[in-house]
């Protein structure tokens, strides 16, 4: 017996008479008890306490007996205790759950049996119990219950995989209720796309492992098969031995989705579905690989539509979208499954093919063949907008062994290849060969000596007469030359196109002009030349620059020169497109005297409409119908005839390319009244132009 047993009437020790066999006995199943125990007198004061109480509290037996139990109760509301202990003296007994407060501060839940003391009044005794633990793991399970319902779908089967339970998150996935799956196996979930052998690896690392993750394709109860991520994992008992499993997945079907709307737009071209150029870079690649073993043949077809931005800048992006994936479907149609087709981006498509010949000459039959499909299924209406839409495309072909070349240079030599089917025309197959290349580095070496040369002024105009029907000068037509520093001179038909397609035309044309300004004004200054024109060549692109008319004006001021000497010489080019602007251009210089003069008519489309509208002064008979003037009666003809509209119109006929005098006097007689050609003079320095406008030159050239 505890030397601090205190009896709680004397408050004398155990060995008190008052205490009956009966009460110590009493005492000792009190003390002994694992549970806590006090009694209370009707203050609330501890009158007895056990062992056990007082381990549980923290406080020590004697501090315990001089509190009340106010100072140990804990509950929010005071009242509330109160009121149980009322009602165990009302009715003898009740039981409740309370907090009661540590020695250090901390608190416990404590379950409470009281009883009123028959013995003693007022007196209630009580067993208590801790409620820690138990309060833990009820707190535990709601946390369990929670995560199980909130977290990945679960399912949880005995070690016969008999299944116990499931959460909500596998009825939403599953279909199934957790009613309709408990007591099966996750076998009803099987979708039938794994074999034996899959589920036998997957239970292999279950049992070995204790584990197993990976990707399982089920079944949902509506038939649906979807993929899941799962995770298998063991529960074992404290021997080792299988308990239960639990099963938790992810359905991953959006997630697939996903990843392969990304693949799609990682490899793919938006607008068309047709592979992109990473995607074509890859096959191009593997193709390559592949028919580097077999030996045979590979084709690269570059397909450019012919005109598209005009289709896009006058019927709209809309019905230019329309046509690009008409194009490609076409484009799938004309190819075998294994060949790739991709589009590069705006109107460039391209096809890879392999071809089954390790022969030159039979690849390339085959990869025409494909062409021609290509290019026939592309020029096949395509109905647009309730409309059919004809349309066209130039393509170009690198044909090639295994890896000899880069997918970068076959897609460049196809590139090559299908410009030259441009400037063929359009509407045409072209293959590369090697002549192509040596052209495109001789062009871009052209381009960057041409920069060059604007750069360093290395030109020069050179003049070649024109003169009237006796033989007397009216003026000089300027010819620019190019003064190559290792080529010497060259003629203008070597640079002049690749000017104006590579944007370099207008300085060139600016140069020109001031020479030529330049050249009048002194020349106003000699009575022997002051009456002569110049006429300058201007090309279409330069003419409808925006800035062409203020040029010219300034370009005039700026040197003095007089306005009504000037002539600008376009060609039927010049006509084609932007009429209101062309008019109201040449009307401009016009009024300040600037004669115009179109060059190589007959060659060109002139509309005689235009001809009646423009503010023209001259015309130019082309030296081709001059050429055979003599020998083909249908040129003589054409010149008699071009003679007779321009006087009918008013305007001056210059013949040019005169070179003998039967010409010039066949042209006298037709009516032609001013001739240039090197039977008069050639293009020369301006040095020897002015020798022969010199008084004595001048009659040389009268005399003729
Ligand atoms: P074009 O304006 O029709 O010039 C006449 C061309 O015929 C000149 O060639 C001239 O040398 C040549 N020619 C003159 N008489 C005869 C002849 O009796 N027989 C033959 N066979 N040919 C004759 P060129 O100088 O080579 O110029 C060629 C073209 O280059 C010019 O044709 C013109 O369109 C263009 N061009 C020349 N200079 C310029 C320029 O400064 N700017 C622009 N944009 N084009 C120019
Ligand atoms: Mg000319
Ligand atoms: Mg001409």
């Amino acid at each position: 017996m505890p030397d601090d047993l205190i009896c709680a009437k004397c408050d004398s020790n155990a060995d008190c008479s008052d205490i009956s066999k009966t009460a110590r006995r009493r005492r000792e199943a009190v003390d002994g008890s694992h549970y806590g125990y006090w009694t209370i007198d009707c203050q609330g004061r501890l009158l007895d306490v056990n062992d056990t109480y007082a381990r549980q509290s923290g406080f020590p037996r004697r501090e315990l007996l001089r509190m009340a139990i106010r100072d140990l109760d804990a509950c929010d509301d005071p009242a509330e205790m109160q009121c149980h202990l009322d009602r165990v003296l009302r009715i003898g007994h009740g039981v409740f759950e309370t907090v009661h407060r540590r020695k250090d501060g901390t608190f416990w839940p404590v379950h409470v049996a009281a009883f009123a003391d028959p013995g003693h009044g007022a007196n209630i005794f009580a067993f208590l119990t801790d409620l820690t633990e138990r309060k833990r793991e009820e707190d535990a399970q709601r946390i369990a219950a929670v995560v199980f319902d909130s977290g990945e779908a679960t399912v949880v089967t005995d070690a016969d995989q008999k299944i116990l339970k499931v959460n909500r998150a596998f009825t939403q996935i599953t279909g199934y209720a957790a009613a309709e799956v408990i007591g099966k196996t996750p076998k009803i979930l099987q979708s039938g796309r794994h074999d034996d052998s899959f589920y036998a690896a997957m239970w292999h690392s279950v049992l070995g492992m204790g584990q197993w993750r990976g990707e399982v394709w089920d079944r949902r109860k509506n038939g649906d098969i979807y993929p899941k991520w799962l995770t298998v994992s063991t529960v074992k008992d404290q021997d080792g031995n299988t308990t239960h499993y639990i099963g938790s997945f992810q359905d991953v079907s959006e997630r697939k989705k996903n990843e392969a709307r990304i693949r799609e737009l990682a490899f793919h071209d938006q607008l068309t579905g047709l592979a992109n150029r990473v995607l074509l870079f890859d096959r191009l690649a593997t193709m390559m690989e592949t028919s580097t073993r077999a030996g045979d043949y590979l084709a690269v077809i570059l397909i450019d539509l012919d005109q598209f931005k005009l289709l896009n800048d006058t019927r709209g992006h809309d019905v230019g979208d329309r046509l690009l994936k008409a194009i490609a479907s076409k484009l799938l149609a004309s190819v075998r499954a294994h060949d790739v087709v991709a589009r590069l981006g705006g109107d460039e498509f391209v096809v890879g093919m392999t071809t089954s010949s390790t022969e030159r000459t039979n690849a390339r039959t085959q990869a025409a063949a494909v062409c021609e499909k290509i290019r026939t299924a592309i020029t096949d209406p395509v109905e647009l907008g309730g409309v059919p839409f004809c349309t066209t495309a130039s393509i170009g072909v690198s044909l090639f062994q295994g890896d000899r070349v880069t997918v970068d240079d076959a897609l460049k030599q196809a590139d090559l290849a299908m410009y030259r089917a441009k400037s063929a025309g359009r509407n045409a197959v072209r293959f590369f060969s090697p002549d192509m290349e040596a052209k495109l580095t001789q062009r871009v070496r052209l381009e960057a000596e041409l920069r060059e040369a604007i750069e360093r002024e290395q030109f020069v105009l050179h003049y070649q007469l024109q003169v009237d029907i006796d033989g007397q000068p009216t003026g000089a037509e300027g010819l620019l030359r190019w003064q190559h520093p290792d080529r010497g001179l060259v003629p203008p038909s070597e640079f002049i196109p690749l000017a104006e397609e590579i944007g370099l035309i207008s300085g060139i044309g600016r140069l020109v002009l001031r020479l030529a300004c330049a050249q009048l004004a002194t020349w106003a200054s000699n009575p022997a030349t002051e009456f002569l024109t110049i006429s300058v060549n201007v090309s279409a692109k330069e003419f409808h620059e925006e800035e062409f008319v203020s040029h010219v004006l300034a370009t005039l001021a700026e040197t003095a020169a007089n306005p009504a000497r000037l002539e600008i010489e376009l060609t039927e080019g010049a006509m084609a497109h932007d009429v209101e602007s062309l008019v109201l251009k040449m009307s401009v210089l016009h009024k300040q005297g600037v004669r115009f003069s179109l060059d190589d008519f007959g060659t060109g489309y002139s509309s005689l409409m235009l001809l009646k509208r423009l503010p023209i002064d001259q015309i130019k008979i082309d030296q081709s119908f001059v050429r055979d003037i003599l020998l083909d009666e249908r040129d003589a003809a054409l010149v008699k005839t071009v003679v007779s509209l321009g006087r009918a119109l008013g305007l001056t006929v210059v013949a040019e390319g005169v070179e003998t005098r039967a010409q010039r006097d066949f042209l006298a007689r037709s009516g032609c009244r001013i001739f240039q050609g090197f039977y008069f003079s050639r293009p020369v320095e301006i040095e020897a132009i002015e020798r022969m406008l010199l008084p004595d030159p001048v009659r040389d050239i009268r005399s003729r």
